[in-house]
Parts: C-alpha cells; structure tokens; sequence
C-alpha cells in the first residue's frame, strides 16, 4: 500500500522545485493520423507532430511518469529519460496504457520492479492486459510492476506529493493528478464540484481539449476554455489534442491571454 498522507500535512509539507515535460500532446489516433492527408497531418509545423499524450514529472530527486501510452518508447528515447522513479496512471483506455511493456527497458537496469500508481479500475485492466508480468512463472524479459493503490486520497512518489482528482470521461471515472501548484486533466468531459475545489488555487492547469466541436467524453476547446475562466486558474495548457482541432499556429492565435496550446516537447519549471 502506498504511504498516504493527512491533510494536515498536505498544507504543511514543503513542496520541491518541479519541471513538467509534455512527452506526448495527441488524441488516441495521434497527429498526423495514419491515412490522413488534411492540413493538420500534413503540417511540416514540428508542434503538429503530436504523440499520444503522457507527461514527465520531476523534482530534483524524482522522475514520475503520468501515462505510458504506445508511444511510451519513442518518448523516452526522444527525451533521453534513463531513469523513472514511478508511473502514474490516469485510465486503463489504449493509448494511456498500451507502452507499459516497454516498462521492462527500466526494470532490466534497476533490477526492481517498477512502481505503478493505479486506482482499482485501472489496476484490474493492467492485471488483465499484462496478465505475464503477474505470472508465477514469468518468462526471461517480462516487465515488472510494483502496483501501488491509490484513490483519491493525496499520496507521496518519492518527495512529490500526488493529490488525485476524479473526473468523468462519459461514464469512466479517471483520475487528474495535482501537483503543488500545477493540475494535469487528460480525458475528461465533466467535473464534480467537490473536485473542482481541490483544483483552485491552482496556478497552472492542463486540460484536454479535442476539438472544436462539442464530444461525448472529452472537452471541446471552449468547455475547456470556460472551465479554465470558471476555477480562476491564470495559465492554462491543452491537450489530448485531434487532427480536428486545426493546425497549432492557426489555434494559438485565437486563444484567450494565458491560454494555449500544448505541444510536444514543451516543458514549464516552476517553484
Ligand atoms: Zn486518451
Ligand atoms: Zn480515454
């Protein structure tokens, strides 16, 4: 079981100097998609190259990884990571979860398993996909997970302390992660107002914004917009992002002051 945290200290532990790397900005399908040949896919604008989206999280002395999706290898090979101290899941859909084989590269050089952070829904999916890596008998090269439960109780990665935000993607419960002062929402649609309180007072938020056009499970841009204005949050970063969407440069500009758009590559620090 993870070490979970009080409240009280929540308010009282000092909080480390953090660097968020945006490893991957892109929808499910990724941009460009396979086959497309519109504008967006066809953009030679490096910012309309969009993996699946996952980011990086680190504190001087801990590197967390929300989200290992297919292009889980190529991040980690673009971004030179040699080293994760944890990874943190959001949902068990495909392109959150479809790189956590390649989790075997980190476990080869450590030598231990790696820990996942997981609520019960997405644990049972990674139980049931990655069905070797829990076998008795595991075969010379399976990955290996240390699988830590979590709800939405606030819970220490190292020296990063983790709160959990539920939120609704259609029917599926998913979890948002804050970290200090920066809030990270990917899939999603709708919010709880008891969890919007544990996102204000945020100073940075990403959240996922498809498309234009309204979506069954994920924000369109203005919901995302009008929610980003609704908690008060004053920098805001979107992703999850579809061929859709329109090209980057082209969006950027029609965004509201304090509002863009993610890309990959793009990372923030802050203290
Ligand atoms: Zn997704
Ligand atoms: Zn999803």
């Amino acid at each position: 079981m993870p070490f979970f945290i009080s409240h009280f200290l929540f308010l009282t532990v000092s909080y480390p100097p953090l660097k968020i790397t945006f490893l991957g900005s892109g929808t499910s399908s990724g941009v460009p998609m396979i086959g497309c040949d519109c504008a967006v896919c066809t953009s030679d604008d490096k910012k309309d190259k969009r993996f699946r989206s996952s980011i990086l999280v680190q504190s001087p002395a801990t590197s967390l990884l929300v989200d290992a999706g297919p292009d889980f290898r190529c991040q980690m090979l673009k971004h030179k990571v040699k080293h994760l101290d944890a990874v943190i899941l959001t949902h068990s859909h495909k392109d959150h979860i479809a790189g956590m084989d390649d989790i075997k590269a980190f476990t080869y050089f450590t030598k231990k398993p790696m820990e996942v952070y997981a609520d019960s829904f997405t644990e049972a999916a990674i139980r049931r996909e990655y069905y070797y890596a829990f076998a008795d008998n595991k075969y010379p090269g399976t990955p290996e997970f240390d699988m830590k439960s979590i709800t939405t109780e606030p819970f220490l990665a190292g020296d990063i302390l983790v709160t959990p935000v539920l939120v609704w993607h259609l029917k599926m419960p998913v979890l948002g992660f804050r970290f200090g002062k920066f809030t990270y929402i990917t899939d999603a649609n709708f919010i709880d107002e008891t969890e919007k309180d544990k996102i204000k007072g945020s100073e940075i938020i990403v959240l996922n914004a498809l498309r234009k056009e309204k979506h069954v499970s994920h924000f369109s841009l203005p919901e995302a917009i009008e929610l980003v204005r609704e908690l008060d949050i004053p920098a805001a970063y979107l992703t999850h992002i579809s061929h859709q969407l329109g090209r980057h440069q082209d969006v950027e500009t029609e965004l509201p002051p304090g509002i863009h758009l993610a890309y990959d590559g793009l990372f923030l620090t802050f203290n």
